[in-house]
Formats: structure tokens, C-alpha cells, sequence
């Protein structure tokens, strides 16, 4: 005998597993057309400028500062063009047993010398004595922490602080790396993560969305505060694998 009660909760599981999809496909290509609007939109801007720069000179308006603006512009358009390239690229994570507090030690000594030409004081405060374990692609966590530092750095326009704290946070790592810069308003910081949103002459603000992206894989979180002229405070949040 046909259990007609089965067939119609297979039915409607169908129908619900098909809708789901359906909403899945249609989100992802917004997702995509707004990606691919703002990559259109940046490309197109440096190249207008360009061509611009080309239709003078075929007139025969020389003058020493347009070639220079174009290699500008070629230049902003290859820095696009790499970060994307870099995007696009399968991550391949490698995860193993990692010594947090060395790891974040190596990445300080790469941007010292940007923090002397700056003034600029580090003050890290690591609460735990031990430093945790954790299971993570050291690159990986390093390329954030690297861009986290370097964000904290371009924020500080004469000097200031820079404050790293480390410590457990029901049972998880938490990395706290907070700056007294230049902050961000509350629009600002909801668009932060979106390709292409940056302030900066030479930003391409593609590094915070790696970040989310890094950390997620993870198994992590990043939450980020900020206010204007007082400064930011962002906090990654890890699980830990093993404490020593
Ligand atoms: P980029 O550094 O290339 O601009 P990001 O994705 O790293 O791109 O950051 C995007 C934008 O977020 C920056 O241009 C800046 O306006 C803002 N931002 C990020 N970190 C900070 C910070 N620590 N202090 C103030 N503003 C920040
Ligand atoms: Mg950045």
C-alpha cells in the first residue's frame, strides 16, 4: 500500500531543498554583480584618466606631468589586478600546531621599522603566561595580523599607540589589536569588507575582506569597533587547539 503521508513529506522537502537552492543561486549572483560593478567602476576610473592623458598627447599637448599620470594610473590598475588575482586564487590552507604569541612576535619585527619611522609605540600585553596552542595556517593568521598591524599603522598620521593583547576568552584565543588613530564613522565601518571600499590614495580595500575570509576558515571571528578620531579596536577570535 502507497503511504501517501511519505510521499508528500518527500514531496515537500523536494520543493523546500529546490526553493533553498533557487534562493542560494540568486543571492550569489547579486553578490556577483555587485562585485562585478565595483571592479568595472575602479578599473574605469584610472582608465578614463588615461585615455584622457592619450588625447592630449595626440594633439600634440605635451607636457612632462602626463606621462607620469598615466604611469599612475597604469600602476593603480595592476595593484587592482594583482589583489584580485590574489582573491582568486584557491587559498590552500595548510593548517598545523602553532605557537601563537612567536607568531605574532615574528609579524611585529616586520613592521618595526615602519613604527620607528612613525613614532609610533607598540604596548603588548599577552595575559597569558603560556602561550596557547593553536591549530591554524601560520601564513594565513600571519597575513592578518600583518594587515590588521598595517591598517592600525596607515590610521596613526603623526603618533600613537598601537595596543596588542592576547588572551583566553572562554576558551577561545582572542587577539586584540587596538590603534588611537584617525577611527571610523558608523558608515564607514558598515561598509567595511566590501571589495573597493577604501579611503586611502593607494587602497584598494581588499584587505579586510581577506581578513573575514582568512579567519572564517578558521572557525573564527572578526568584530571591529571604532569611532571616529578616537580610534579602532578589532578582536579575532580563535578557537585553541591545545594549552601548554
Ligand atoms: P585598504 O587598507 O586598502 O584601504 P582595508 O580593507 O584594509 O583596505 O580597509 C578598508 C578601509 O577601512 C580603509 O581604507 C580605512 O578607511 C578603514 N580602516 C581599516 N582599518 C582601519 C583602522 N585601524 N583605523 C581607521 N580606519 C580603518
Ligand atoms: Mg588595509
Amino acid at each position: 500500500m502507497v503511504n501517501f503521508k511519505k510521499v508528500n513529506e518527500r514531496k515537500r522537502r523536494a520543493l523546500l531543498q529546490h526553493k533553498s537552492n533557487m534562493v542560494l543561486k540568486s543571492k550569489k549572483l547579486e553578490i556577483i554583480g555587485e562585485f562585478a560593478a565595483c571592479v568595472a567602476h575602479e578599473i574605469r576610473n584610472p582608465l578614463t584618466s588615461m585615455k584622457g592623458f592619450v588625447q592630449l598627447l595626440e594633439k600634440g599637448t605635451v607636457h612632462p606631468d602626463y606621462l607620469e599620470q598615466i604611469h599612475s594610473a597604469c600602476d593603480q590598475i595592476e595593484q587592482y589586478i594583482t589583489e584580485l588575482l590574489l582573491l582568486a586564487q584557491p587559498q590552500q590552507v595548510s593548517k598545523k600546531l602553532v605557537n601563537i604569541r612567536l607568531l605574532l612576535e615574528d609579524v611585529i619585527d616586520t613592521v618595526e621599522d615602519k613604527v620607528v619611522q612613525k613614532k609610533i609605540l607598540f604596548n603588548r600585553q599577552y595575559e597569558l603566561e603560556e602561550s596557547p596552542l593553536i591549530v591554524c595556517d601560520p601564513a594565513q593568521i600571519s597575513k592578518v595580523v600583518l594587515h590588521l598591524l598595517s591598517n592600525s599603522i596607515e590610521a596613526i598620521q603623526y603618533t600613537g599607540t598601537i595596543y596588542i593583547d592576547v588572551k583566553n576568552k572562554d576558551g577561545k584565543l582572542v587577539i586584540k589589536i587596538s590603534d588611537n588613530g584617525v577611527g571610523m564613522s558608523k558608515e564607514r565601518l558598515a561598509k567595511l569588507g566590501e571589495p573597493f571600499f577604501s579611503t586611502k590614495e593607494k587602497g584598494t580595500g581588499i584587505g579586510f575582506m581577506q581578513c573575514y575570509q582568512i579567519v572564517s576558515q578558521h572557525d573564527g571571528k572578526i568584530m571591529v569597533n571604532s569611532e571616529e578620531n578616537l580610534g579602532t579596536t578589532v578582536e579575532v577570535t580563535l578557537p585553541i587547539t591545545v594549552e601548554e
